[in-house]
């Protein structure tokens, strides 16, 4: 991973160049901005709260954690699973106290993710970097590829969804309700001060959480193993998986992005709380029709495993650009 000082040291040209460009996308960066500012005032009225309000911003990890790995990740951009109009409203609920934009448009960016991966139509496209990937993308424009490929490809399943869809239309006051208000409203019955709940389970709870969603495309795209695909940038990496609710195990997503789990293996190997809820939820009937990739990983391990028995050895990766760097320095 890209750790190195140049990274650091080339910040002031980045930026200079982006605002020579025109490209800085100033509303979203402002927002961004202030959010960490709020986050941080947050922080320093943890010692005033009340235990039930740490243990309730505790609890909003997880709830808002599914909103987005359970709810608009696996359900809504990858379909691997069907879900009823409960489940459907539950999971939006959840996701819109994560507030990570609407379902809609998190689903759109993500499949355009998963097509285009580590180019130049994708969203948070990994090759120019750990902070590019984590949060930069969301500083500067679009790629004019990712807004022409995003066009493209289809929607159509979202906009017939009425829980996707309500979201939307009152987007984004609904899901800024939901993350500040709600969870300062619901502190108030144990008698919190509104704005001491306001700081913490709703700013500094929301800010955490976005941080532990970023490490899946910056950290779980430049660190960890490659067991399933050694070509592709998506690795196993268990702190983002620890971090972000199970949705660490990012090679075999990439490679299987339709299997419900989001990993090979089930929660007693791998640590994925969202796996077990969604199975939680398939018990009470709330959701059917899991995909599994098991079987299909099975047959390319054969072969794989055929191949390296025949002396056909595994392909290897482009050297990361910045591996490029460094080799040219070497020379
Ligand atoms: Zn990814
Ligand atoms: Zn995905």
């Amino acid at each position: 991973m890209d750790f190195s000082a140049k990274m650091f040291k080339d910040i002031p040209s980045v930026v200079r160049y982006h605002f020579a460009n025109k490209s800085v996308n100033y509303p979203m960066g402002i927002y961004i901005t202030i959010v960490h500012i709020v986050a941080a005032v947050g922080f320093f009225t943890i010692p005033q709260c009340k235990p039930e309000t740490l243990i309730w911003a505790f609890i909003l990890w997880p709830i808002s954690g599914f909103g987005i790995t359970v709810g608009v990740h696996r359900l809504w951009s990858h379909r691997s699973y069907d879900a009823s109009l409960a489940a459907r409203i539950m999971l939006m609920l959840f996701n819109s106290i994560a507030n990570q934009g609407s379902i809609y448009h998190w689903a759109r960016d993500h499949r355009v993710h998963h097509k285009f991966s580590e180019t130049d139509a994708d969203p948070h496209n990994a090759t120019r970097g750990f902070f590019f990937a984590h949060m930069g993308w969301l500083y500067v424009k679009k790629h004019p590829e990712v807004v022409r490929v995003g066009r493209e490809l289809d929607f159509s399943d979202l906009s017939d969804d009425s829980a996707v869809m309500f979201q939307k239309k009152l987007d984004p006051w609904f899901t800024l309700y939901m993350c500040f208000v709600f969870p300062a409203q619901v502190a108030t019955y144990w008698g919190e001060e509104f704005w001491d709940a306001f700081f913490v389970a709703g700013a500094l709870r929301y800010c955490i959480v976005l941080h532990f969603t970023w490490f899946v495309n910056s950290a779980a795209h430049l660190s960890g193993d490659h067991p399933y695909d050694v070509l592709s940038y998506p690795a196993e990496n268990p702190f983002v998986s620890y971090c972000a609710v199970g949705e660490g195990w990012h090679n075999w997503h990439h490679k299987y992005p339709f299997d419900y789990a989001a990993s090979e293996f089930g929660i007693s190997s791998q640590f994925n709380p969202s796996k077990l809820f969604i199975d939680v939820m398939a018990f009470f009937g709330m959701v059917w029709g899991r995909k599994r990739a098991t079987a299909a990983w099975t047959m390319n391990r054969a072969r794989r495993d055929k191949n390296i028995a025949a002396g056909v050895p595994l392909p290897k990766p482009a050297p990361r650009p910045w591996e490029v760097v460094d080799m040219k320095k070497e020379l």
